[in-house]
């Protein structure tokens, strides 16, 4: 079974994020950028998987500019196999990436796509649901358990207020929730041995896809500082001002 899973480059998570002074996104010069967190998981799920022999192949694969190499690197440096650039300098939306993902999945005749549930810059989390549309497959979403079987997969997922277990058919599309597992770091010699590792360049043309955007951001804004707060004299005061003052109970 080969696995594929696409991983977004993106401001690192603990990075203080500035939005540009013209409103028309967040600054991304000169800031560090890292894996996504929920692609590193999606990583790692893929990983163990092979680890178990229940895998042959972890591919992993970026749209985006030729920067996201790094972070393709960081992948193969955890134990992906190989790697695949889609190159694409700029924005690229959801939509867009879905179909480019589609063309990948296609040409490497994958049996199972784990991504991240969402990448943390955008916070779109649609990207594995438009791509399991397109590919006309099954999909779990938000999985922090994954049992493969034959030809199906039952995957626990967090749903409000619990855990949901569904069993989808293979091939599937999975995205990788929080608690599916911890991902490891590399370790020196792997970061080397990842230099070595087979990284492929190709284009969106390459896949029949346009990545001409089709939203515009028209603002972007910092959240408003908090407030200070008060202090109360008696649990009656607050109450009264939870009732009346916030309308809150
Ligand atoms: P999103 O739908 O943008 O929140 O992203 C959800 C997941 O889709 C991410 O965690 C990645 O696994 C995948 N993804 C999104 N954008 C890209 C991209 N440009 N290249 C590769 N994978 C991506």
């Amino acid at each position: 079974m080969k696995v594929l899973v696409p991983v977004k480059r993106v401001v690192d998570p603990n990075v203080k994020i500035r939005v540009k002074a013209g409103g028309e996104g967040v600054e991304l010069a000169n800031v560090k950028m890292s894996m996504n967190p929920f692609c590193e998981i999606a990583v790692e799920e893929a990983i163990r998987l092979k680890e178990k022999g229940k895998a042959s192949e972890v591919v992993v694969v970026s749209v985006g500019p030729a920067q996201a190499q790094e972070t393709l690197r960081t992948g193969l440096a955890m134990g992906a196999d190989r790697a695949i650039l889609v190159n694409v300098e700029g924005a690229v939306e959801p939509l867009a990436v879905a179909k480019v993902l589609k063309g990948v999945v296609e040409a490497e005749a994958a049996d199972l796509v784990i991504l991240g549930k969402q990448a943390i810059d955008d916070d779109c989390n649609q990207t594995g649901q438009m791509l399991a549309a397109l590919l006309g497959w099954s999909q779990a979403t938000f999985a922090s358990k994954i049992e493969l079987g034959d030809g199906k997969a039952v995957v626990e997922r967090e749903v409000d207020g619990g855990l949901q277990s569904i069993e989808v058919t293979l091939p599937t599309v999975v995205t990788a929730d929080l608690r599916l597992n911890e991902p490891r770091f590399a370790s020196l010699p792997n970061i080397m041995k990842a230099k070595k590792k087979p990284l492929e360049e190709k284009s969106a043309a390459d896949y029949g896809v346009s990545v001409a955007p089709r939203l515009k951001v028209l603002a972007t804004e910092e959240p408003g500082t908090r407030k200070a707060g008060i202090k109360v004299a008696s649990p009656a005061e607050l109450i009264d001002k939870l009732r009346n003052e916030a309308r809150v109970i």
